[in-house]
């Protein structure tokens, strides 16, 4: 068993930690907030006697050696990064639930074949470097170090000095031997709250796929110059974010897209757009649908590209619709059910440390309900009862892969 009110009791001091006015937290990847929780989950560890190590993009691990030292490994965990006003249970729940499922684990003795551990993977929510999943992936091969520890932040400032900064650029080889990788998290929509079941075995992940637009026009006084002179590098931008809008509507809204952010250049009422840089998103369940998505995007954009103002599409993320370990995911769901929780099966729409993870080896997640749905906000929120149930869950999976 848990020890549940400590689990409550930790989260609620994480919590603490970069803070909002608005309850809750901001905790950008390689901050001094994120440093603050990195330092307060790193002394959680060592008072638990869990062997501590940090790798070279900033990912935390705490070993708890049941099967003596070399023995294959068991992985659990999330991150403790957030959005720039995000929520006091994305991520950092996972890891909190990962330490309590580890300590309950080990508390409980008996013979194991494997050894287990808790980490905290850098830069997952890609709110101050890009792309996204950044630890998770360069563990899992996916992603080059030192492509990692080159990202920039708006500033200018790189993942890897921002790391140095806070003490996190660590020189430790990452643990290899990984047997199994399983995550707990948030929801962060709306199925298991209005089914009204406790516990989400996660299926799969949807396909994502990101792109940059830059549009390149000509500054110009908004009075004295002719309309057929005018090189707006918004018009097209503003015809890209319609195209977009009427590429999911053809789906009925089965392929979700936005355009979230608009870099306006020089951005002054009497001077027309002399650049744009535009980013967009698409998600789909299937892969066939986010393909011609993106297959349609580039050839409007090729369209809509003249000597006047041009258009550089490029796609930063494209994230392949996969689905998790099928033997985890029953495993998972049995469990739940021994635990007397009910279950049901979904798939993640968000992308998740667990979606590289599995490239490195098995990978599952087990998902709890998120009030309302509502996730990368300030008011998010997971019943305590909830909470508990998802690592009581965890722990009762993560014994049953160490034995
Ligand atoms: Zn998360």
């Amino acid at each position: 068993m848990i020890d549940s009110e400590r689990l409550l009791r930790n989260l609620e001091e994480l919590g603490r930690i970069g803070a909002t006015a608005g309850g809750g937290v901001c905790r950008l990847a390689a901050s001094a907030e994120d440093g603050r929780a990195r330092d307060w989950f790193v002394d959680k560890l060592r008072s638990e006697n869990l062997r501590v190590s940090v790798d070279a993009v900033g990912n935390i691990y705490g070993v708890a050696e049941l099967a003596g030292q070399g023995a294959p490994l068991v992985l659990t965990g999330s991150h403790l990064d957030s959005q720039p006003s995000g929520g006091r249970y994305d991520g950092a729940y996972g890891v909190m639930g990962s330490l309590e499922a580890v300590l309950a684990v080990r508390a409980r003795g008996g013979k194991a074949a494997r050894n287990l551990a808790v980490v905290n993977w850098t830069n997952e929510e890609g709110a101050r470097f890009s792309p996204s999943t950044l630890g998770s992936a360069v563990f899992a091969g996916s992603v080059a170090t030192e492509f990692a520890q080159s990202r920039t932040d708006g500033d200018g400032v790189t993942l890897g000095d921002a790391l140095a900064k806070i003490g996190y650029r660590g020189s430790d080889a990452p643990p290899r031997g990984v047997a199994s990788y399983v995550e707990l998290h948030i929801e962060q929509g709306p199925e298991l709250e209005k089914s009204g079941r406790t516990i989400g075995v996660v299926e799969g992940n949807w396909g994502t796929a990101k792109y940059v637009a830059d549009i390149h026009g000509r500054a110009a006084h908004t009075g004295p110059t002719p309309m057929k002179e005018r090189r707006d590098a918004l018009l097209p931008a503003a015809e890209l974010v319609l195209f977009i809008r009427k590429l999911s509507d053809e789906t009925g809204g089965a392929l979700l897209s936005s355009v979230g952010r608009l870099d306006v250049l020089p951005n002054s009422t009497n001077v027309v757009p002399a650049q744009v840089r535009l980013f967009a998103e698409f998600r789909a369940e299937e892969a066939a649908m986010l393909d011609a998505a993106c297959a349609r995007l580039e050839a409007r954009a090729r369209e809509l590209s003249t000597a006047a103002v041009s258009i550089e599409l490029v796609k930063t993320v494209d994230r392949k619709a996969g689905k998790f370990d099928p033997a985890l995911r029953d495993l998972i769901e049995r469990v739940a059910g021994e635990c007397g929780y009910s279950s049901m099966r979904l798939s993640t729409i968000a992308g998740h440390d667990a979606v590289p993870m599995r490239a490195a080896c098995p990978s599952a997640m087990v998902f709890v309900p998120s009030a309302g749905g509502v996730s990368h906000h300030e008011s998010e929120f997971t019943r305590p009862e909830d909470l508990v149930a998802g690592a009581q869950v965890l722990a009762a999976t993560l014994e049953r892969l160490v034995t």
